[in-house]
């Protein structure tokens, strides 16, 4: 992976959260405090605009610096959370530098164990997990099974699509919803509709540069 696919990829993100205000914004007043989108917005706003800053780092680096900056810029529950998933990724493939699939799924399921540490949370709990768990499970599987990358990609947006409307099933025991008990059944979480989004972003980018 280079510097410049994750400057693609967060720019891929940007688009598709600005694309799903509407959704977003009205999960979290359904459910939350209504902030959920004006958060994800401004972390990726910020993330496109440091594009000058990224560029120069290595990929580790940059995942690193991306964390650091979602958060000083996300509030909520969110911003801290997903600033220990790119910071973890980032201190993983530092680690592992060899540019390999394995060693981007080993990043991922480090950064999705940072949110669960940091969290408290688990599977289950009606959080943006019920899609990473998921597909952090997934991808360690099929990157060490000689599955190409398309296939990879394929089957990891179906599965955070799963993943997203399991919830909407799910009474929440952490965060905001955690209070309203069975009210919340019935609204698919805001934290896990934004996951989902940024996976097909990004799973959508590696399809297109492999076209
Ligand atoms: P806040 O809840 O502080 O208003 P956001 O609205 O930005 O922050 O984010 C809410 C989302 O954060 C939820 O939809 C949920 O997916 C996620 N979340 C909240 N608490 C946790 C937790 N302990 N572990 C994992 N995800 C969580
Ligand atoms: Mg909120």
């Amino acid at each position: 992976m280079k510097t410049s696919f994750i400057l693609s990829a967060s720019e891929s993100i940007r688009d598709a959260i600005l694309d799903h205000e509407s959704e977003l914004e009205s999960l979290d007043r359904a459910i939350g405090d209504g902030d959920h989108y004006i958060n994800m917005k401004r972390g990726a706003n910020t993330i496109v605009e440091i594009r000058a800053e990224l560029e120069s780092l290595t990929p580790d680096a940059a995942l690193n610096k991306i964390g650091m900056k979602l958060l000083s810029t996300i509030g909520g529950a969110s911003g801290p959370l997903l600033a220990s998933f790119f910071m973890s990724m980032g201190k993983i493939l530092k680690e592992n530098a060899d540019d390999s699939v394995p060693s981007y799924a080993a990043a991922f399921v480090a950064g999705v164990e940072a949110i669960q540490q940091r969290g408290k949370a688990g599977l289950g709990e009606k959080t943006m997990l019920d899609v990473l768990i998921p597909v952090a499970q997934q991808f360690s599987t099929l990157a060490t099974s000689n599955t190409n990358i398309k296939d990879i990609c394929t089957a990891l947006m179906h599965t955070a699509e799963q993943g997203m409307l399991s919830t909407k099933a799910l009474i929440a025991t952490k965060g905001r919803a955690a209070g309203l008990g069975e009210r919340a059944i019935g609204h698919i979480d805001p934290g896990a509709k934004s996951c989902q989004l940024m996976i097909e972003a990004v799973c959508k980018q590696v399809l297109l540069i492999q076209n």
